[in-house]
């Protein structure tokens, strides 16, 4: 804490994985006796950079601009972007030290980074989104490579941002590097299912959950925090899984849907009109309810998706969630489980899945990106997919074995800490612990 004053979401995600490496270092004397977990805490670089665009008055505006490089152990670095006005060092750091373990766990030769900036693109026209990025890459570029450090999306960058970061990086280095950023469009060098990869992956993460409780998807009763990327394909594979998602929010306020959210008009209202909660609200007239002030866990669940932002599931909701007899909680979103609520939900013999394992499909389709870019190939959607549910598959497994074999049976958080540590200190020691 001496050492990274003010940092309070990094110093939070790194307490949940210290806490559960007590019997790793107990059982592998290598990792005892090196600096590995001070080393694994402190990223490789950190860059700090002024962002200085026009808006479309011709007005001067000034942002700041992230990459935190954390650890290259395993593969190039690689995470997302985020453009929201809450960025700041330690959001980045929090972000980043997450990826590496998040990384490791998919089994694929990635490093964890992570980035972005305080701008924020609500509001702003397609132009000056434009500019700001084309500024932004001017610095970042310099630090960027498909052998070195690999973006991607985030909150508040999507294809639109990507395409136009991309456009910079190739106008400044004269190299169609295609491998450089993920979450391209298809017809430049993207990924079938990249877009769809977060959400879709965090619902096969709680099909294997409940599979493993001889359950399904089929008949059960869905809440998702958040109406982005991840929120509006989490919705879109509960309903093919036969499940009903019954309620959605944005930062305002949440919409309760009975018969189930018309994913069609959400993605309409979102993608299209770059709309709001009302707006679905408004369209969908007697089937729906707005409700603002209140939390959105207070809507009755079988399976909550918290996949808006950090620290959204409090201890007050996770009660709330228990007591109307939730049965998971899986996060789409990074670290929106506050410690807390996290012990709730385990009291009350909630499942409970974190982000680093449940929402890891995102940056593992982006690895399947690189793949493709890398042999200048591009895989049909059904293909892409089923990749992605071995990947899901695979991390299921692995925290769940890893958990049991550490003495934690069924502990996902204890198993994902465990075993996405596990790959990256054992690389880290073979290379000389640099
Ligand atoms: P988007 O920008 O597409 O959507 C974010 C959603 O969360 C919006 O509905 C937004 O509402 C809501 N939100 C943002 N901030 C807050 C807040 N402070 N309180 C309440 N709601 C808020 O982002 P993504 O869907 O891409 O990302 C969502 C989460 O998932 C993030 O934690 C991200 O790190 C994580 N994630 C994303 C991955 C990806 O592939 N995109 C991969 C792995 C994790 P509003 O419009 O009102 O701001």
């Amino acid at each position: 804490v001496r050492r990274n004053p003010g940092e309070q979401e990094f110093h939070q995600a790194v307490r949940e994985v210290l806490e559960n490496l007590g019997p790793v270092v107990d059982k592998h004397a290598a990792f005892a006796d090196t600096e590995i977990i001070r080393r694994l805490c402190e990223p490789e670089r950190q860059i700090i950079f002024r962002v200085p665009w026009a808006d479309d008055e011709g007005r001067p505006q000034l942002n700041r601009g992230f990459r935190v490089e954390f650890n290259s152990a395993l593969g190039p670095y690689k995470g997302g972007l985020r453009f929201h006005p809450s960025v700041y060092l330690g959001i980045v750091k929090f972000l980043g030290f997450e990826q590496i373990f998040k990384n490791s766990l998919t089994g694929l030769p990635i490093g964890g980074a992570k980035g972005g900036s305080d701008f924020d693109p609500k509001g702003r026209s397609d132009a000056e989104v434009m500019r700001f990025c084309q500024s932004f890459m001017t610095e970042l570029y310099r630090h960027l490579g498909e052998y070195t450090d690999v973006p991607a999306g985030d909150t508040g960058v999507g294809q639109r941002e990507i395409g136009y970061l991309f456009g910079q990086y190739k106008r400044i280095t004269n190299r169609y590097e295609s491998g450089v950023l993920t979450g391209k469009g298809l017809n430049w060098g993207g990924s079938r299912v990249r877009t769809e990869a977060t959400g879709y992956g965090l619902v096969f993460f709680v099909d294997e959950i409940l599979k493993a409780a001889d359950a399904s998807f089929d008949g059960m009763t869905v809440v998702v925090s958040g109406s982005g990327n991840v929120a509006v394909h989490a919705v879109q594979k509960v309903h093919q899984l036969g499940g009903r998602v019954v309620a959605c929010s944005d930062s305002n306020g949440f919409v309760v849907d009975e018969d189930g959210i018309d994913l069609e008009l959400l993605r309409e209202i979102k993608e299209e009109r770059r709309g709001r909660m009302t707006d679905y609200a408004e369209a969908r007239g007697d089937k729906a309810r707005y409700v603002e002030g209140e939390s959105i866990w207070s809507v009755p669940c079988d399976v909550a998706l918290p996949c808006a932002t950090q620290n959204e599931l409090d201890e007050d909701g996770a009660r709330r969630l228990a007591d109307h007899g939730c049965r998971v909680v899986a996060e789409g979103a990074n670290m929106p489980t506050t410690p807390e609520a996290i012990r709730v939900l385990r009291d009350a013999g909630v499942s409970f899945a974190p982000g680093k394992a449940a929402n890891a499909g995102g940056v593992a389709t982006s690895a399947l990106e690189m793949q493709q870019n890398a042999s200048r190939d591009t895989w049909t959607f059904e293909y892409t997919e089923e990749r992605l549910a071995e990947i899901m598959h695979s991390v299921h497994d692995r925290c769940l074995e890893t958990a049991e074999e550490y003495g934690s049976p069924g502990d996902y958080v204890a198993g994902a800490n465990i075993g996405g540590f596990i790959r990256v200190a054992d690389a880290m020691v073979a290379l000389g612990l640099v």
